[in-house]
């Protein structure tokens, strides 16, 4: 199979931007065996990108896209794509949910334009975006495979390892005995997981490893070509044994799960309960959780109280803790413990949890945006808290203290069960 990479986006020929979702694919592409012989750049005019699809098609079987997926007027490869198949666009409705959903929690108007990110081509199977709105596309015509990817690495590397990984692998059948092994890790960022693994990355031949990180975690995808399961199976055991022995500690799974239902499943096999108290996360704790299926036998509840009022009055927490003259402040790291302890009483759990913090934009009790105080109570212990120094907008430092939280409880939990290995 022949491969041609098409990076859709003026800002690549301006050089305002690095076509870095090349080297990725094409490093991914030849791990599969499949050989990549263009990669061309394309702005957003839909005669150009147009004329591309022709080239690329009269010299390659897979056309790979990454970029103009967005819900712009210059976001136009579906829509080029589409009309040089003679397809229809239509809605996938998953995306379009997910669309919606996120315009409604930020009380924002959605307009029209936006909906443009859930079109998909007819016939073509919709490739979720698990980190943006914008859907992907893959669809098999005449014998050439389109695959269109979003161009933020961030969205594209997921969707890739994921669904569209899945799709091709499906695609090419019999013709690459590929197996792959997924590893999800948490409490530690991409860099330093790399940095950990940089010549096993580098002198990777077989199996390869390729990581990739979502909000929060990172996950690296293993993969070897063998002729058959066993040995497949003995070289990526192999492999896993080695990445363990180095940053086990932040291995949460073997498969595609988030961490929050890693989580869950050692408070069922231990048969434990969590509770939680949160401010600045506004409730992301019992979200993600709550999102695992079943999980009310493990999560007995929570409360969001964001104003000091509501500290004192649902918690108990003195006001004299919260505020006035040398108080140490609802962003600290006593209120926390106070905040977990009290929670994990009045739910009768095993743990409590709290998050309290600044996620900006601005500051708040003179402290700075992205401290984040969070703090797990144990029966039986007084609470343990951590602080963190967090960057990035104000989703972000939510959803990383509250996988911070998460992390920190899943460690404690397989303290409980060492037996229990990933
Ligand atoms: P969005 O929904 O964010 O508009 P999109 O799929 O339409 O995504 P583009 O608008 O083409 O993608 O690009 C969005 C951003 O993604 C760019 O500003 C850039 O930061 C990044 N990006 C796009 N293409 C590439 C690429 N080939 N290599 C690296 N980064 C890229």
């Amino acid at each position: 199979m022949k491969a041609e990479l098409i990076a859709v986006g003026t800002e690549l020929l301006l050089g305002q931007i690095v076509n870095t979702n090349a080297q990725y694919l094409s490093r991914r592409l030849a791990d599969l065996g499949i050989d990549v012989y263009y990669q061309t750049v394309v702005g957003d005019n839909p005669h150009r990108i147009r004329s591309a699809i022709e080239t690329a098609r009269s010299r390659a079987d897979l056309l790979v896209f990454t970029g103009g997926l967005g819900p712009t007027q210059d976001d136009l490869t579906k829509d080029v794509l589409a009309n040089y198949l003679g397809l229809e666009l239509t809605y996938d409705e998953p995306s379009m949910a997910k669309i919606v959903a996120f315009f409604d929690s930020r009380g924002v108007h959605m307009v029209e334009s936006n909906k443009r990110q859930a079109t998909t081509i007819t016939g073509a199977q919709a490739l979720f975006n698990d980190a943006g709105l914008a859907v992907g596309n893959a669809i098999s015509v005449d014998g050439t495979r389109y695959i269109l990817l979003p161009g933020p690495p961030r969205e594209m590397k997921p969707m890739f390892e994921g669904p569209a990984l899945t799709w091709l692998l499906n695609e090419l059948g019999e013709s690459i005995p590929l197996y792959s092994r997924l590893l999800k890790f948490a409490g530690i960022g991409e860099s330093t997981l790399e940095d950990k693994l940089l010549d096993l990355i580098d002198g990777q031949t077989d199996p390869t490893i390729a990581p990739y990180a979502k909000e929060g975690e990172v996950a690296i995808r293993l993969s070897t070509k063998a002729s058959n399961g066993l040995e497949a199976q003995a070289k990526l055991d192999a492999a896993v044994a080695e990445i363990r022995q180095r940053v086990g500690e932040y291995l949460y799974a073997q498969e595609d799960i988030p961490l929050e239902e890693a989580v869950v499943r050692l408070l069922r096999s231990s048969g434990r309960t969590v509770a939680s108290a949160e401010s600045c996360s506004g409730g992301l704790f019992a979200q993600l959780i709550t999102n695992i299926p079943g999980s009310s036998g493990e999560y007995a509840g929570g409360v969001v109280t964001y104003t000091n009022a509501m500290k004192h009055r649902l918690l108990g927490i003195p006001m004299a803790q919260l505020e006035g003259q040398g108080a140490p402040g609802a962003i600290s790291e006593s209120t926390a413990a106070l905040m977990a302890e009290r929670i994990r009483e009045l739910a009768d759990a095993d743990y409590g949890v709290s998050i309290t913090g600044v996620a900006g934009p601005a500051e708040s009790e003179g402290k700075p945006v992205g401290l984040v105080y969070y703090a797990i109570a144990e029966r039986g212990k007084s609470a343990e808290v951590h602080t963190m120094h967090l960057s990035g907008s104000r989703e972000i430092i939510r959803i990383r203290a509250v996988k911070s939280a998460l992390y920190r409880l899943w460690r404690l939990l397989r303290s409980v069960d060492q037996s229990r290995q990933v």
